[in-house]
């Protein structure tokens, strides 16, 4: 321990992530008068959030009809009936007040005609319990709303007296007798150690899309806070649920707003057909993303994919008005000439189904407080600790997120794990003190990837795994592939005990903080593989074809995986797999629950 200089702190919640969800929590819980850290790897409005381009959902009714019970019952289908319907419940009823209340936080809206925020539609999103038209629900700043969401985030957390620790990368909990006590962290601008204790830790480190090899999201999306909550014993859930986006720029992967389609633009075959159609005769270009993503990965499989190599699809925006996209779609006007050097008024822009957001996360309840799989108990809590925004599996979207419902999700569970903290943390009260030996695991793990020196550089295991999760778990999977799928991907873990991290600085950008996230990473790449080898049958994301349908009275269940493969165990070995039951009940008398059906847009 003493080779690292150690800074204590103590706070009464320490916040990890400075996105949407991580900044919404912080500022809850500072407005109750906790005294509250917010600790982050990047600069808060460098957060992925800020990547979010389409919208926020919200059953406002500003163009047309809506209520926020058919925003639910499109939320229950889009999940593929995993989501559970007292999270979705409470998501979609305080869904218009958290958007209002971003309004008056200054969140910068389009607008329409006469003031109101402007609402465009997107797939999966419907009137009056999926028998009407498209729903407008999506609440937009043009193209950059969720630009605009974080630096109003920001700005709030540090009016409410928030401290910030930025550019801290969090290396683990700290655990004891299964209490979340605190956090260790690591100063990337000094290289110091930073115990902070703390009555509850919220964890809100984003999504972990960078196992594959061609994801939308940020290189910073490395799944950090899952792999802790593994490496603390602790279970996550459904990790087999990964969304592919259907439009990532061909090539690029840099993506290409589902508003596009929102705002009529379509897609197209090799054959100028316009396939969607054929696979979803209603709700066509915006069906669900589950949905679009395999019916563009068919049209290419059979043959009628564009391109000299025939691996891509057409998107048409071309038949807008330019003035439409110069208001409404700015930022990815921009992102067509720059990426895909297509001038997108004239000429359509190719596009292929690229990873984009993982449903699965650590398993909370709807206050936000991290749940577990313990003697019988499904939901039993684990005292201490919270996990809101795309790290965690609430669950609202269950095997299939519908466009526009991330963003909510943030602010909304961010709200509530701030109120759940005012209830449960003592105000002022100082944390027990920290075991001993806090920490010292940690250091123990730092010190090994830092002076690692085998013969597998970090960034040659990271694209092995990257291949294979983007070969053998795809956007469709068999026996045969997830069979291969999971021995690769163990022989992968396995060569980590073989890395060699070539610059041991401790700061920022160094090859041993990629090595750290890469040891993240394998551990989410190991159990998205084995719980997607687990599932024998088709659910949203989750398109098994050897089991081609939805198998309720087996698998109307979430998945909970706990991993501890490290220390020289076989990764097989280190993982175990468990089901819990999916929530079928709603929180008030008021409504029902949305029951069972076959999904088709
Ligand atoms: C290109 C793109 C467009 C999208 N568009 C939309 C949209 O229009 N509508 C919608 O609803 N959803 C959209 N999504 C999804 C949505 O944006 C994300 O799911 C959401 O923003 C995730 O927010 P978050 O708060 O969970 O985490 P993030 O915004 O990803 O932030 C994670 C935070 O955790 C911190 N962190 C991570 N690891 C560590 C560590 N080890 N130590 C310290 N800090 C750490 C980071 O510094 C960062 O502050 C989009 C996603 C992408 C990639």
């Amino acid at each position: 321990m003493s080779a690292y200089q150690i800074v204590d702190h103590s706070y009464d919640v320490v916040v990890v992530g400075a996105g949407g969800s991580g900044l919404r929590a912080a500022m809850g819980a500072a407005e109750h008068g906790l005294k509250t850290a917010c600790v982050t790897k990047v600069f808060p409005t460098r957060s992925h959030t800020v990547a979010a381009q389409g919208g926020i959902a919200a059953s406002l009714g500003n163009m047309g009809p809506d209520h926020w019970t058919w925003h639910m019952y499109d939320t229950v289908k889009g999940s593929d009936w995993l989501g559970d319907q007292d999270a979705i419940e409470y998501m979609c009823r305080e869904a218009p007040a958290a958007v209002i209340e971003l309004e008056h936080m200054g969140l910068p809206f389009s607008r329409t005609a006469d003031g109101r925020i402007y609402q465009r539609a997107f797939g999966g999103m419907t009137q009056n319990m999926g028998e009407g038209p498209a729903a407008q629900r999506t609440c937009a700043a043009a193209d950059r709303t969720g630009h605009a969401m974080l630096h109003t985030l920001y700005s709030q957390s540090l009016k409410h007296d928030t401290d910030f620790f930025i550019e801290y990368f969090a290396l683990d909990l700290i655990m004891e007798n299964g209490v979340c006590r605190g956090l260790v962290a690591l100063n990337l601008d000094d290289g110091s150690i930073h115990r902070f204790r703390a009555q509850a830790v919220v964890i809100a480190t984003g999504g972990y899309g960078r196992i594959y090899f061609s994801c939308t999201g940020a290189h910073t999306q490395t799944g950090d806070g899952n792999a802790m909550v593994l490496r603390a014993g602790l279970p996550l859930q459904d990790m087999e649920f990964v969304q592919f986006h259907p439009t990532g720029v061909y090539g690029v992967g840099v993506l290409i707003t589902e508003g596009a389609r929102g705002e009529g633009g379509y897609l197209t075959n090799a054959e100028g057909e316009r396939f969607m159609e054929r696979y979803a005769p209603h709700a066509k270009d915006l069906a669900s993303r589950d949905v679009v993503s395999r019916a563009m990965a068919m049209e290419i499989r059979e043959g009628r994919g564009v391109g000299e190599h025939k691996d891509h699809i057409f998107l048409h925006l071309d038949h807008l008005d330019p003035k439409i996209l110069h208001q409404r779609l700015p930022g990815i006007t921009e992102t067509a000439k720059t990426f895909a050097g297509v001038d997108l008024t004239r000429e359509p822009v190719p596009v292929v189904p690229t990873v984009h957001y993982n449903m699965g996360g650590i398993p909370t309840n709807f206050h936000g407080e991290v749940v577990t799989l313990k003697d019988g108990m499904p939901d039993a809590v684990v005292p201490g600790l919270f996990a809101v925004g795309e790290a965690a599996c609430v669950s609202v979207h269950g095997a299939n997120r519908l466009g526009s419902n991330s963003l909510i999700d943030l602010v909304v569970f961010g709200r509530a794990a701030g109120i759940r903290l005012n209830e449960v943390v003592k105000k002022g009260a100082l944390p027990e003190a920290l075991p001993k030996d806090a920490g010292e695991l940690s250091l123990t793990r730092l010190d090994k990837y830092r002076y690692a020196d085998g013969g597998s550089p970090t960034a040659e295991i990271r694209l092995e795994m990257q291949r294979t999760m983007q070969a053998d778990c795809g956007v469709f999977r068999t026996d045969s592939t997830l069979g291969e799928g999971v021995a690769k991907i163990d022989q992968v873990f396995a060569r980590m005990a073989d890395v060699k991290t070539t610059d041991r600085s401790l700061i920022w950008n160094s090859d041993l903080m990629e090595t750290l996230e890469l040891d993240n990473l394998l551990s989410l790449a190991v159990v998205t593989m084995h719980c997607a080898a687990n599932r024998k049958e088709s659910r949203g994301a989750h398109m098994q074809e050897d089991y081609p349908d939805r198998d309720d009275k087996n698998w109307m269940r979430h998945t909970i995986c706990w991993f501890d493969g490290w220390g020289g165990k076989a990764p097989a070995n280190g993982v175990k797999i468990d089901y819990r039951p999916v929530h079928q009940f709603t929180l008030t008398d008021d409504i029902q629950t949305i029951p069972p059906k076959k999904r088709v847009y």
